[in-house]
Order: C-alpha cells, then sequence, then structure tokens
C-alpha cells in the first residue's frame, strides 16, 4: 500500500490487514514501524474528530507530527501545490494527511509531482473519506461480527456525503445489504450506479436494520435551492428513539460526526445509550489511523 486515497483502490484483504492491524492498537499493541517519521496534517476543509485522532494516533506511534497551518502558509504568496509539498518532501515529511474541499484534490496534485509522496485522504470534497469508512467498518465488526447480508441504512444527504460513498464501496466488497435513504434533493444524480436499495420513507428504510447511520446535512456544499428545500428536511428525517425503537429495535446507530442536533437526529436519541456508538467511532478511528499510518510509514518511506 502506498497512498490511501479512497476505498476503490484498497483489495480486501488489505481492508482486512487494517483492520486486525487497528485491534491490535485497540488491545494495547503499541509495535510502531514509524518512529521518528513525519506526518504532515493539511486540513484545507474544517475537522475535528479525523485532524485530531490522525494526530493522536502519529503520536501513539512515537511519529513527528506536522500541523501545516493553511491560513498563514506561503499558499496566500501563491505558493503552487508542487513546490509546497516538493519542499517539505526534502525538510523531511514522510507522509500527507489532507483534507481539501475538492474532489480528486490528491490525484491531481500527484500528477504534478517529481517525485513519488505518500498521501493519506482525509476527506476530498464529496468523493471519498476512506478512513472514515474503515473505522465505521471496524465498529460494525466490533458489534455485529460479519456485514455479509446485515441490512445497513445510511439516511441522509447521500449526494454530497463523500462518508456514504466510501462506506458503499467498503460494504459491497463485503457483501453488506445497503440501503439509502434521502429525500429527492438528497440523491445523487445517477441513483442507479449505486449498488443499493434506495428510500425515500424513513420508516420504511429502516424496517429490520442492523445498523442506522445518519449523515449530516452537507450544508457547505449546497446549492441555493437544495437549501431551501433543505429547510424542512428535519419534518421528515430526524430520528427519534421513539422511531429507532419502534421499527429498528435491534440496531446499532452510527453517525460520522459532526452532528447537527434537532437536524439529523434528536438530541435526546444522541445522548441515550443508542447514541454511545457514535462516539465509539471516534475512538476506534484512532486505532484505524494507527494502522493506516503504521502500514503505509512501513512500506517505503
Ligand atoms: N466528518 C465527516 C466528513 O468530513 C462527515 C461530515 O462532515 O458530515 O465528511
Amino acid at each position: 500500500m502506498h497512498d490511501l486515497i479512497d476505498i476503490e483502490r484498497l483489495a480486501k484483504n488489505e481492508i482486512e490487514e487494517i483492520i486486525s492491524k487497528a485491534e491490535f492498537f485497540a488491545k494495547g499493541g503499541r509495535e510502531s514501524v514509524v518512529k521518528e517519521r513525519t506526518a504532515c496534517m493539511m486540513f484545507f476543509e474544517n475537522s475535528t474528530r479525523t485532524h485530531c485522532s490522525f494526530e493522536i494516533a502519529a503520536k501513539k506511534l512515537g511519529m513527528h507530527v506536522l500541523n501545516f497551518d493553511v491560513k498563514s502558509s506561503s499558499f496566500s504568496k501563491g505558493e503552487s501545490f508542487k513546490d509546497t509539498f516538493e519542499n517539505l518532501h526534502f525538510i523531511d515529511v514522510d507522509v500527507f494527511v489532507i483534507r481539501h474541499s475538492e474532489d480528486g484534490i490528491i490525484d491531481r496534485i500527484k500528477t504534478e509531482l517529481a517525485y513519488d509522496l505518500k498521501f493519506i485522504n482525509a476527506g476530498d470534497g464529496k468523493r471519498a473519506h476512506p478512513t472514515q469508512a474503515l473505522l465505521d467498518f471496524y465498529t460494525m465488526k466490533e458489534k455485529l461480527g460479519d456485514v455479509c447480508g446485515r441490512k445497513i441504512v445510511i439516511v441522509g444527504d447521500v449526494a454530497h456525503s463523500r462518508v456514504a460513498k466510501s462506506n458503499l464501496a467498503l460494504l459491497n466488497k463485503f457483501g453488506a445489504d445497503v440501503h439509502f435513504c434521502a429525500p429527492s434533493y438528497f440523491m445523487p444524480e445517477n441513483p442507479g450506479n449505486f449498488r443499493a436499495v434506495w428510500h425515500s420513507d424513513l420508516k420504511d428504510a429502516i424496517s429490520d436494520a442492523d445498523v442506522v447511520m445518519l449523515l449530516r446535512v452537507q450544508n457547505e456544499r449546497l446549492d441555493e435551492r437544495t437549501t431551501k428545500s433543505a429547510g424542512s428536511y428535519a419534518d421528515l428525517y430526524k430520528l427519534d428513539s421513539n422511531t429507532l425503537e419502534k421499527y429498528a429495535p435491534n440496531a446499532i446507530l452510527m453517525h460520522p460526526g459532526p452532528v447537527n442536533r434537532e437536524v439529523e437526529i434528536t438530541s435526546e436519541l444522541l445522548d441515550s445509550e443508542k447514541g454511545r456508538t457514535i462516539l465509539e467511532q471516534a475512538k476506534n478511528g484512532v486505532y484505524v489511523r494507527m494502522a493506516v499510518l503504521n502500514m503505509l510509514g512501513g512500506a517505503n518511506v
């Protein structure tokens, strides 16, 4: 594994290897092949969980962490991606962890570089968020054992969510029964290209689900018309304890965060015992990111 750009480019056995290494770290394993290496965190979009857990993961592995401050960097003086990354490479950055609003940003940067640098995608636009899908998979496996044949329902702004797309790619690889539930304004242009069952009714969608995963409305990516329609999203799709208990009593409740309370979920459900899994997802993110950093760093940096 040289980079981690999306789930589609990972083989099933590589995913299994990441999960088993994450389990090793979760049990307190501390063997690291990346001690004294340097990870550069480059977040062009805001982040709490992903940024902090990558940083904690790197530090637990004994790495140095460089938190690149986009705002005070020479990007504002017009420096190109190529020059920025090549200079950072020469001052000993071993791996770049990048979040950016542009779909496919890492592939674009790589074509411009004269050196073979290592990248981890921490979320690009509405395209991919591979470490989120990996930590979600880890969490599902921890709770359910196997995801094969399990009904996994992803509810919300599928069109603009990189989390939904990376989860679909991963869950398809492992034979899960994936369902999406979204109003028309949150459906992608070609829903038929997604290997999943589509629903517009929340209760119908979550019936007998093994997992209900809620998505945040991606306000920062909506055009004016969709923003208007999204104003009534909570009326039909906000999940509460009673509905979850009635239609999917055994379901695990998940959410990648950040949560918008009272939009996709009620506060009482989020703060209930069911909502605890959402915090566990964040915790598992550290182990999964340790596994990813350790695997990439161990190859040929
Ligand atoms: N934190 C996730 C992401 O970066 C989910 C979200 O922001 O809604 O895509």
